[in-house]
Formats: structure tokens, sequence, C-alpha cells
């Protein structure tokens, strides 16, 4: 059986899909990164190759996210995309006519608008907590609640409590005063459900055209409170796909799928990579008053790839020289 790899590489987790010729998901990991992105793409290589049948082919390979070209050098790529292609690819398959992805990880949120399948619109936000699944991590801990049950109880509150959600700090303090004006926990969490959807759609949501049909992904979408949060603010139906926390991965595997076919070969380095040695050095270059830090990615002992020199010294050397770790 033909299969294609999708790896997304963020800060918070790393996802792996494998998809066969019609789409489907085969397998899927999810890792946390914790820093360290190359351990995490060769840990999941190794998971998904360790849980592999016979008879299936890995026919290509492709990466996305905030870590793309690092995890591309490692598995051996055929296409590395940016995260906003990627999802669009995927939320397109699985809903042809989609108009707009709301997607909210851990740390980051995006919102991508599209119209006959194209990316018109596009808005990623990477620093403010407010409008990510941290803000509701951050009061669920303070709130001694699993995560896991925020959406439930969200969903159980009888009026909606309104909390000053546009930092966290300020979040914080007013969930504090309507704890003390005797509104039920429910209702606070279904409030810092709503907190949260306001500040994402005064945020990278501003101006955007939101329009139906909606896929709401990302890991916060498993949140049953914030989906329903969506629809109220919204007045607009949203739908959660059943993949939801790893649409980037198989956004990145069907382009694999796409790329392979136009150019007939893979160049999938094997499940052996999980056994390889990669490792990052770096080092300053003195040959100018710039001082630049070069970075170089290694493979058992051969360059791969060099970044970090504004003149273009040392990523030359890589094709000038291949695979050489002569930085003369
Ligand atoms: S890499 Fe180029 S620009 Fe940077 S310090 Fe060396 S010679 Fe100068």
């Amino acid at each position: 059986m033909k299969t294609y790899l999708g790896v997304d590489v963020g800060s918070v987790s790393t996802d792996i899909a494998l998809i066969d010729e019609d789409g489907n998901v085969l397998d899927s990991v999810y890792l946390r990164t914790q820093g360290q992105p190359i351990k995490a793409v060769q840990d999941g290589i190794r998971q998904i190759g360790d849980r592999l049948d016979g008879n299936v082919k890995v026919c290509g390979v492709g990466t996305t996210g905030s870590g793309r070209q690092l995890a591309g050098l490692i598995v051996g790529a055929d296409i590395v995309k940016n995260e906003i292609t990627a999802h669009a690819v995927a939320s397109s398959r699985i809903l042809p006519d989609v108009h707009t992805i709301l997607e909210i990880g851990g740390q980051d949120s995006k919102i991508i608008i599209l119209r006959n399948g194209i990316v018109t619109d596009f808005a990623m936000n990477t620093v403010c907590a407010a409008g990510t699944g941290s803000f509701l991590d951050q009061q669920a801990y303070r709130l001694g609640i699993p995560i896991e049950k925020f959406g439930d109880m969200a969903l159980k509150a009888n009026t909606s409590v309104r909390i000053a959600g546009r930092c966290t700090v300020f979040a914080e303090s007013d969930m504090i005063h309507k704890q003390q004006l005797g509104y039920s926990t429910e209702e606070i969490i279904n409030g810092l459900c709503e907190a949260l959807v306001r500040n994402y759609l005064n945020n990278i949501g501003k101006g955007k055209d939101i329009a139906e049909p909606i896929l709401f992904q990302g890991g916060v979408a498993a949140n049953k409170g914030i989906k329903a949060a969506f629809e109220r603010a919204l007045g607009m139906d949203v739908v959660v796909p059943e993949y939801y926390g790893i649409m980037g991965a198989i956004g990145a595997a069907l382009l694999a799928e796409e790329a392979v076919k136009r150019q007939d070969v893979t160049r999938f380095k094997g499940f052996e990579i999980s056994d390889m040695s990669f490792v990052n050095n770096g080092f300053d270059c003195n040959g100018c008053a710039n001082m630049c830090e070069v970075v170089e990615f290694v493979q058992n002992g051969c360059v791969l790839a060099r970044w970090g020199d504004k003149c273009g010294k040392w990523t030359n050397s890589i094709y000038n020289k291949e695979s050489s770790l002569n930085r003369a």
C-alpha cells in the first residue's frame, strides 16, 4: 500500500500523520517538542515505523510548522511548506468549500480565510498568550480543575459571566472577584471560554471576513466550551474535524503526495533516521566585522545545512563542497 508521511514541528508539539492515497489517516503521533525538535522528530518517526505493517510503503514525506526546515533535513522531505498552506490543504480535503479556519494551539493561534479553495487572508499570533490554549491552562491550574473537564463544565453554566480576559494577569484577579460575588465554578469557566474567544476575535480575527462553513482545529478544539462560545459570538455553526489536533501534519502529508506525483521519486531517508546522529553546531565567523553566528546541521559527521551567515559564505560552501565539515 502506498502511504505518505506529514511532519508538523511546532514549539509545543510535534505531530506526525501517515495517510493512504485516499487521504485516510492510518496512524498518527503527538509528542511534546520540549525544546528538542530533532529528538521529537526521531522519536515520532520511530513510533510510526515500529507500528507499520510490512506491506506499507512510504512514498513521500512533507514537513511544516516552525521547525519545518530542520525536520525536512532530518527526514529528507519531498516538500517543506508553511503552516498556513498545510492547514488550508488539509481542511479543504475534509470540507472542500470551507471558508474559515479557526486554529488555536497551546501557544499560538491562527485564522485562515479561504474562498473557492484559495487562501485570501490569514493572521497568526505567536506573542500574546491571551488568545491561545496556555491562557486556559493557567486558569485551570489556578482553579485546580483538570483542563480536560473545562469543556463539559462550561456547558453546564446557567448564566454568562464576563471575565476581563484581555491579559492573563487581569483574568486571574477578575476571576477571584467573580468567585467572591458568588458565581459558580461552571459559570466562571464558561466566562473564561468566552474571554478566550473574545481575545481571539478581537486580535487575529479583527477585520477578517469570517463566513461559514467554519472549521475549528488545533488542540483547544477538544474543548466543547470554546466551540460553543465561538458559535454564540459569531452566530454561526462551527465544525470540529475528527483529526483536529494534527491537521498541519495531514496537510503536509497531502502536499507530499502531490509533490511526489510531480517528481516521481521520494527523498525520504527511511525509518533508519530515528537511529542516526543529528547535531546542531554553532560557531562565530571572524571573516569581517559582522561576526556572524553560524549554525550548522550535521548528520553522521556530514554537514547538511548552514544558516546565520549574512554574506552566504558558509551556506554556499555546503553546495560547493558537499558533505564537508571543512570550515576553511
Ligand atoms: S559570514 Fe560573511 S558576513 Fe558573516 S562574518 Fe563571516 S564573512 Fe562576515
